[in-house]
């Protein structure tokens, strides 16, 4: 049996290629589901293969027309290192093994539908409405992470014309930036590690930051600062960007010399950060703590039959990363299960227990 991939509109994309090539598009029914996941990120994706796994009927509902979440959204073409099993894996690689894992036991995807509307139904079941669709379901697994992807934009207006024309809030493949000059734009760890990135193949990296410090790894800034081909710009900002068609040049201000530069550059990145927005699921009763839904020891929210792990949540001590992530889901389910069948109540059986046939 195939797993069943089913899309609103424009469908199929790179992320889900290798799932799809094993998977049929079937019309969507009105059919019942033990546990719907919201949000095909990392952690949305390995809930999907443990919740099926061990028997639940389940649904994965992802907004975008890929699967993968952060992983290929934003940084795709960076090693990760701190996921257990993996001493380094590129991010789209990591993906495509969760998409791999989670297909593999045959749930319902459905791409391209963004979850907005909830409806508890008389029996305690709820259902789920999107643009196109309406699912249902007896309990809910809320993994939405950042929600809608929206990047802190540029504050220069000069930046808007050159949106995807040479400044890019959403990375590009980093063939793109083979033997240009680029200038990286932030102070955390994601500008960090795209200038690292980048700098291997580019023709120069300029990393330009507003303060003295950054905010993400000093190991990072050392590399960084002993790159021959990155130059560190701090207490600097890019005041104005210009060009034909696409990006040329860069205006540095240097808030300490109090002078201005032009820089040539072919590319921008600017990577100032992603805010968090819950869409629609702000409206569903949910306890909420900084954009974040807070949950209880087992992943639990103030909603009967609906959990939420990943960066989706918040907690006293909660780490947003993949590692916890995957942590938390596996706990969520293990009391889904115990909700749907009080026979079951006591956690996830050891899965090396388990018969299975794929
Ligand atoms: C540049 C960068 C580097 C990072 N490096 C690391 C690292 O090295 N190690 C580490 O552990 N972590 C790292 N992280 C953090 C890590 O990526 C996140 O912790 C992880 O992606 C969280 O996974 P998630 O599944 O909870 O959410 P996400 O990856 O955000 O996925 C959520 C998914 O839900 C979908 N969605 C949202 N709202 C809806 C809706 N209403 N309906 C349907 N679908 C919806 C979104 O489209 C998205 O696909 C990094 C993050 C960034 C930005």
């Amino acid at each position: 049996m195939a797993a069943r991939v089913q899309a609103a509109g424009r469908t199929k994309n790179n992320a889900t290629e290798a799932g799809t090539t094993r998977s049929q598009w079937l019309e969507e029914g009105m059919e019942r589901f033990d546990v719907t996941i919201i949000g095909g990120g990392p952690v949305g994706l390995f809930g999907t293969a443990l919740a099926s796994l061990h028997g639940m009927k389940t649904k994965l509902i992802e907004s975008l027309p890929q699967l993968g979440g952060q992983l290929v959204t934003l940084y795709p073409e960076k090693y990760v290192y701190d996921v257990a099993g993996f001493p380094e894996v590129l991010a789209k690689d990591l993906a495509s093994h969760l998409i791999d894992q989670a297909l593999r036991y045959h749930p319902t995807i459905s791409l391209n539908q963004t979850v907005s509307r909830l409806e508890a139904s008389p029996d305690g079941a709820y259902q789920l409405c999107t643009e196109t669709a309406t699912h249902e379901t007896r309990t809910i697994l809320i993994t939405s992470g950042l929600g809608s992807f929206i990047p802190r934009r540029l504050p220069e207006p000069s930046a808007e014309a050159f949106v995807d024309h040479g400044i890019y809030y959403f990375v590009p493949p980093l063939a793109h930036f083979q033997g240009k000059r680029i200038v990286v734009i932030g102070g955390g760890d994601s500008a960090l590690d795209w200038a690292r990135a980048i700098a291997d193949i580019a023709a120069h990296v300029t990393l330009v930051h507003r303060r003295g410090e950054f905010r993400g790894q000093q190991a990072t800034v050392d590399h960084l600062q002993g790159h021959p081909r990155v130059t560190i710009r701090t207490f600097a900002e890019c005041v104005q960007f210009r060009g034909q068609e696409n990006l040329e040049e860069v205006v540095l201000a240097d808030h300490r010399s109090h002078t201005e530069e032009t820089l040539a550059a072919d590319a921008v990145v600017a990577a100032l950060g992603f805010v968090p927005d819950l869409g629609r699921l702000k409206e569903w009763g949910l306890n909420l703590k900084g954009g974040s839904i807070v949950v209880e020891g087992p992943m639990r929210t103030n909603r009967p039959g609906i959990y939420a792990a990943g960066d989706v949540t918040t907690y006293e001590g909660k780490e947003k990363l993949i590692a916890t992530g995957f942590g938390e889901v596996g706990n969520a389910l293990g009391h889904i299960r115990g909700y749907l069948d009080p026979r079951k109540r006591g956690g996830l059986p050891h899965s090396s227990n388990l018969k299975i046939q794929v």
